[in-house]
């Protein structure tokens, strides 16, 4: 028997079976995935997935949605990758080139911890000592031989100074992280991409060895065998197709089958910015975004926490982004910031806590801070480190969600003010 064409066109009530199937399952498989993928333009097929996606949600998590209050602390804008839609990264000689010194990142987390964020996020370039003798030298000036000797020390410095670090720093082999694990609560990387196309002539990621997806993948692998909570994510929009799409999420549910340690998926639009290679490519529409949402939440299950970042779908001028958003099976806003910028996506501020709050309610459900880690993996000893297992009571409270915000009924920092 031959499957039908993904392309094919599919009613309403073809959808909505699919979306009930997959619901009932508890996980969508690849061909049903990429027939409601490649029909999300579909009004009534979406509106099919995004109802579905947020019916597993409920059923799940509840009302419930998390958002971590943090810092961001870009250790180093520098790096050896030339992703053709970044503005984050910048060549040494560039004025706005910047590597934190260790006195810098303490500063940072103390006005962290003084408007009661908890989670320093480290977010940095990929290895730029190999491509920059400039960045050789100036690590080997401070006695490092590799930024991740800087960055163990940079997450000492914020673990001692009362906050829980979450790394994302590209690619890390497996003793990098072992070396990372005691200091950090969880860490990331984005698989981006399961395509291999990417990296073709002409691609995105033609410059970007770290981009490869099977050494993303292996990444996520050896984060499994160490029990490090692992953030992983898909970018949406950089030539990828539908097929890609779901086999990236597929990847994602098999790793997570395969090691339990994917605390959460991000699903994160690409946006154009100027300057770059690809500032004339177009995005996705928002309620294309929501409709990727929600098929990762019907493709990854629901138990897990799928994140999409409330500053960026708003960019295209959907004044109800966040309410759709809140109707697509997410559970999570990710990071928010009262204190740093997104430095990766500067051009989209986050919105305030109390008017995230505010949206969440209006739309029914109610928003918890967390740690960088999940409430369900918070209660887990084998995913920590003792050093860090020991610290974690002191943030966490007795439902594993943060202490010391609304979640215990008292107010601080940003929304305080
Ligand atoms: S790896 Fe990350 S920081 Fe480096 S160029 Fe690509 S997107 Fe930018």
């Amino acid at each position: 028997m031959s499957l039908p064409d993904p392309e094919s066109p599919l009613s309403p009530g073809e959808a909505e079976a699919l979306v009930a199937q997959a619901v009932d399952a508890g996980r969508l498989e690849r061909g049903p995935g990429e027939r409601l993928g490649a029909n999300l333009r579909v009004e009534a097929v979406r509106e099919a997935v995004l109802q579905g996606a947020h019916a597993s949600k409920l059923a799940a998590k509840g009302d419930i949605v998390t958002v971590s209050r943090n810092i961001f602390i870009p250790l180093t804008n520098l790096c050896r990758d030339r992703c053709t839609y970044c503005t984050f990264a910048k060549p040494p000689d560039s004025p706005e080139a910047k590597t934190y010194e260790v006195d810098e990142v303490a500063e940072v987390v103390r006005g962290g911890v003084l408007t009661g964020c908890i989670e320093a996020l480290m977010c940095l370039g990929d290895k730029p000592e190999v491509a920059y003798r400039s960045q050789r030298e100036w690590l080997a000036a401070r006695g490092y031989q590799s930024t991740t000797d800087h960055l163990v020390e940079a997450c000492q410095v914020a673990v001692e100074g009362g906050m829980l670090p979450h790394t994302n720093a590209g690619i890390l082999d497996e003793e990098e992280l072992a070396r990372l694990r005691p200091y950090n609560a969880s860490m990331g990387l984005m698989l981006e991409t399961t395509s291999p196309r990417m990296r073709d002539k002409g691609m995105p990621h033609m410059h970007c060895p770290d981009k490869d997806p099977q050494v993303r993948i292996r990444m996520h692998e050896h984060a499994g065998e160490q029990k490090i909570p692992f953030t992983t994510g898909m970018l949406l929009g950089i030539g990828e197709n539908v097929g890609e799409r779901v086999d990236t999420l597929l990847v994602m549910r098999d790793l997570q089958d395969r090691y339990g340690h994917i605390q959460e998926a991000i699903i994160q639009p690409f946006h154009p910015k100027p300057g770059t290679p690809m500032r004339a490519a177009s995005p996705l529409r928002d309620e294309e975004v929501a409709g990727w949402v929600a098929l990762a939440r019907l493709c990854l299950g629901p138990d897990m926490n799928i994140q999409a970042p409330p500053n960026l779908a708003p960019l295209s001028g959907h004044d109800g982004v966040l309410e759709l958003l809140l109707r697509s099976g997410l559970n999570d806003w990710g990071g928010v910031s009262p204190v740093t910028v997104d430095f990766i996506n500067p051009e989209a501020p986050w919105p305030a806590l109390r008017e995230l709050r505010r949206r969440t309610e209006a739309a029914g459900q109610r928003l918890l801070e967390r740690l960088p880690v999940y409430p369900e993996t918070v209660q887990q000893e084998r995913f920590f480190d003792p050093h860090m297992w020991e610290k974690l009571p002191r943030y966490a409270n007795d439902a594993g969600y943060a202490r010391s915000s609304k979640n215990d009924n008292s107010q601080s920092g940003e929304e305080a003010a």
